[in-house]
């Protein structure tokens, strides 16, 4: 097996390729990231400065000038805090999908009392978010929390557009998570809905989803754009970790994705056990990149398989009503779907690759979403299926 020789993707990890040095086009990306936004120099906070003032001006006579998404986990509770100190007015925005565990509630209340910001929640049927979850369980498709990010991004769109606010700031440090490898799974508002109907129970009445109409609304008429300040800065998550507990009261979950219990499932269960795809390797490939871990201390830490959390399998059962054997049959060589198999907008969003083009320029839209939802998947998109 090929080993990239800096960090430790593989090459079982979907759209990857090798140098003659033997370097992966991950490393290549995030040095290519490093030269654009050159995180932590001074040229980078002028950069990042330039941007606040922009959104300062356009949020006067506003009661908020921007607005983040709050979690209970670590990069977003930060920049909360952060932006606070620098002088932005955010209004904090959280999509309850009812799964949270008591650690990330309790986290996001110290939070906001801490930055002294308000909050504005929006939250999902718990019998409709279980519907959905067990839909999506039944589909044997990897993407089980797919509806969470989803009905976030939506209900932070919602929020811009009831708050008149243009700015969303967003914790994501592609520094301490890693580039998300391209193709490891894809979803879309069109899936999510014809998941659901396939093998859904419920109608869907309060799920935020996200069709193409309210996309390009959000995006043409509220004009929302969307702003990643810790790509500008040298952001160490522990660092970050630290901060938090000591000024906040702010507890640490266990893991990434670990603040909610159904991202805790897919991560810890759900991927490794069904799918074979252990996602530690995106912050462990992160660190090694950043200097943070020798790239032998990572490959021991990646090699010790992932324990299945019972607690999480007990609870998942008992919420989604999943009986033993039907749990079995899915997870234990169950039937294994992929994306493709369901309806999508993908061929819409490759067909309007170039109004998505300008529209990334503009930040109306990540250019994660560009790169990755415009184009073609790579041809081994199936390779662990
Ligand atoms: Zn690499």
């Amino acid at each position: 097996m090929t080993i990239c020789s800096r960090c430790i993707y593989d090459e079982k990890i979907k759209g990857i390729s090798f140098d003659s040095n033997g370097v992966c086009n991950y490393c290549i990306q995030t040095d290519e990231l490093n030269k654009i936004y050159q995180p932590g120099t001074p040229e980078a906070e002028k950069k990042l400065f330039e941007i606040f003032a922009k959104i300062k001006k356009d949020g006067i006579g506003k009661k908020y000038d921007c607005i983040i998404g709050l979690s209970g986990g670590t990069d977003s509770s930060y920049l909360l805090c952060k932006a606070v100190e620098w002088g932005l007015r955010p209004l904090g925005v959280h999509y309850d999908n009812t799964w949270n565990t008591a650690i990330s509630t309790e986290n996001i209340r110290k939070i906001t009392k801490y930055a002294d910001i308000d909050l504005w929640t929006y939250v999902i049927d718990n019998k409709e978010a279980d519907d959905i979850f067990r839909a999506f369980f039944f589909a044997c498709v990897p993407e089980f929390d797919a509806s969470t990010d989803i009905g976030f991004s939506q209900v932070l769109r919602d929020a811009c557009a009831k708050f008149k606010v243009k700015y969303v700031l967003e914790g994501h440090s592609y520094q301490a998570e890693g580039l998300t490898p391209q193709a490891s799974n894809y979803f879309d508002g069109k899936y999510i809905a014809d998941i659901h109907k396939t093998f859904g129970k419920k109608p869907m009445k309060t799920y935020p989803n996200m069709t193409f109409k309210k996309f390009l609304k959000s995006i043409l008429f509220h004009r929302v754009q969307f702003i990643r300040p810790l790509w500008y800065l040298d952001y160490s998550k522990e660092a970050a970790q630290s901060w938090l507990e000591k000024n906040t009261g702010w507890l640490y979950y266990g893991g990434h994705h670990l603040e909610n219990r159904a991202s805790g499932f897919v991560h810890s269960v759900y991927h490794p056990h069904k799918f074979n795809m252990d996602n530690r390797n995106w912050s462990l490939a992160a660190a090694v990149r950043s200097g943070k871990m020798t790239r032998q201390e990572a490959l021991d830490i990646y090699s010790v398989p992932r324990q299945p959390d019972v607690e999480i399998i007990r609870y998942l059962k008992k919420r989604l009503e999943i009986t033993d054997e039907e749990y079995d049959k899915v997870m234990i060589n169950g039937i294994k779907r992929s994306w493709k198999d369901f309806k999508t907008y993908k061929k819409r969003f490759e067909l309007w690759r170039p109004f998505f083009y300008i529209m990334a320029k503009y930040n109306r839209v990540t250019m994660s979403f560009y790169l990755k939802y415009c184009f073609p998947m790579p041809p081994n998109n199936e390779a662990n299926l």
